[in-house]
């Protein structure tokens, strides 16, 4: 027998260092999440803050950005992070994506000295949690439209509006909120607590549930004139840190599916069917070939973007084409999966529809798939189809 990644001879393409950190990260999944996981997605919990200080001792927290207690990290290597973690739990994943590639890279990318100094060492320790205030309940593919605004009054600026579906909204210390002003988008650094700035849960998701999902109320927020953030001017901003937090997704969406694929073919060795084990018959082990392909394209794809990236030169495009790639593929996997797991594979006994439902969260946060699939039309045509 051969594992799905052998069968790629995908370490061949790491070096030493990032099969280590895997291991690291793996480690800790096994030892602090994967006991747990299934019953925090059944209780719809998660403790966010010991798990932040958690990832943030073995350096995962903003582990790609130089400087401020981050690791300094390749691509690869957060990539690969992401992967172990999201084949824990998808909802783990988000955490730190959201800390590290959306709220951190924010303050990193486009913050002030000041900013920086405040919030990023915090961050990377897991001791302050941060989230990323984009979408709103009219405007989530189309951000261009959101209608929170930002208004100068004297020195200060004041902030109206309502952010929804935003990861670690409640469990956060600060939120990166976008808005628009007389001058464009721009974004700003909402301390929790500030006055006008209340924060309610998402309740009934199906979900990532092992993941906190709010609604960001700002009713009159007055902040500093130091709160904005200097360097984002325009919905690149924004745009800029989503990418970041997209190319995770494609290592992370294929963690995932791994553990579906190696879970199935656990239980089809196990499981006798008409008297043979389930992975005796040729229909199961054309399933499992056929995953074990997408699987391992996907992790080919995710490795050559990660060496794309380190050398500086991915463009947006090819991180759509990842995402759409690999979270669509891993949603099939997880789903092929759960026929092959029968009726237990409907129970959070095994992880596979765990995973399964989460996923369809992934499909859609960090631009849907249409919207990928629009961004690789207007590459490919050169003319857009958004609107
Ligand atoms: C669990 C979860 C966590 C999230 N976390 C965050 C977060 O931390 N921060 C944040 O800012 N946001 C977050 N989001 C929001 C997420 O990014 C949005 O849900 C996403 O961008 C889609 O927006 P929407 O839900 O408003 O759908 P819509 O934009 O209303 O889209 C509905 C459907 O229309 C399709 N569609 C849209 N435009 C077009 C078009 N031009 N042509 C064809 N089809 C189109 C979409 O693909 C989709 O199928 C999260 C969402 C979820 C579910």
């Amino acid at each position: 027998m051969i594992s799905p990644t052998a069968l790629f001879a995908l370490d061949t393409l790491l070096t030493e260092e990032e099969r280590e950190i895997r291991s690291t990260v793996r480690r800790v999944c096994d030892r602090e999440i994967r006991p747990h996981v299934a019953g925090w997605f059944e209780d719809g919990e998660l403790p966010a803050r010991e798990l932040a200080r958690t990832l943030g001792s073995v350096g995962v927290l903003g582990m790609h950005l130089d400087g401020y207690g981050c690791a300094g990290m390749g691509a690869v290597s957060y990539g690969l992070a992401c992967l172990e973690l999201e084949a824990a739990d998808s909802g783990l994943r988000s955490l730190v994506s959201v800390q590290g590639s959306l709220a951190m890279y924010a303050i990193w990318k486009y913050g002030s000295e000041e900013q920086k100094q405040e919030w990023l060492p915090a961050m990377a320790a897991g001791e302050r949690i941060g989230c990323f205030g984009l979408t709103e309940p009219d405007f989530g593919s189309d951000p261009g439209g959101m209608r929170t605004t930002a208004k100068r009054e004297g020195g200060d600026w004041v902030l109206n509006g309502t952010k929804m579906w935003i990861t670690n909204g409640s469990v956060s210390d600060v939120a990166v909120v976008w808005a628009r002003t007389d001058e464009g988008v721009r974004g700003f650094l909402v301390p929790a607590g500030t006055p006008g700035f209340t924060v309610n849960d998402v309740k009934h998701k199906i979900s990532l549930r092992a993941s906190v999902t709010s609604e960001l109320v700002l009713d009159g927020v007055r902040l500093p004139g130091e709160a904005m953030l200097p360097g984002a001017r325009g919905l690149s901003g924004p745009l800029g840190c989503l990418n970041e937090a997209r190319f995770g997704i494609v290592f992370g969406s294929m963690g995932a599916a791994l553990d579906c694929l190696e879970t199935a073919i656990a239980y089809a060795g196990d499981r006798q069917v008409f008297a043979r084990p389930l992975a005796s018959y040729q229909l199961t082990q054309e399933k499992l070939a056929d995953m074990a392909l997408e699987l391992g394209k996907g992790l080919l794809l995710a490795v050559h973007l990660g060496r794309l990236k380190e050398a500086g030169t991915i463009t947006p495009e090819q991180v759509s084409a990842g995402k759409l790639n690999n979270v669509r593929e891993a949603l099939e996997i997880a789903r092929k999966c759960r026929t092959l797991l029968g009726a237990s594979g409907v129970t959070l006994e095994y992880p596979v529809i765990r995973h399964s439902v989460n996923l369809e969260s992934v499909l859609t946060y960090e631009g849907t798939s249409e919207i990928h699939t629009l961004v690789l039309g207007r590459a490919l045509t050169g003319i857009g189809a958004f609107s």
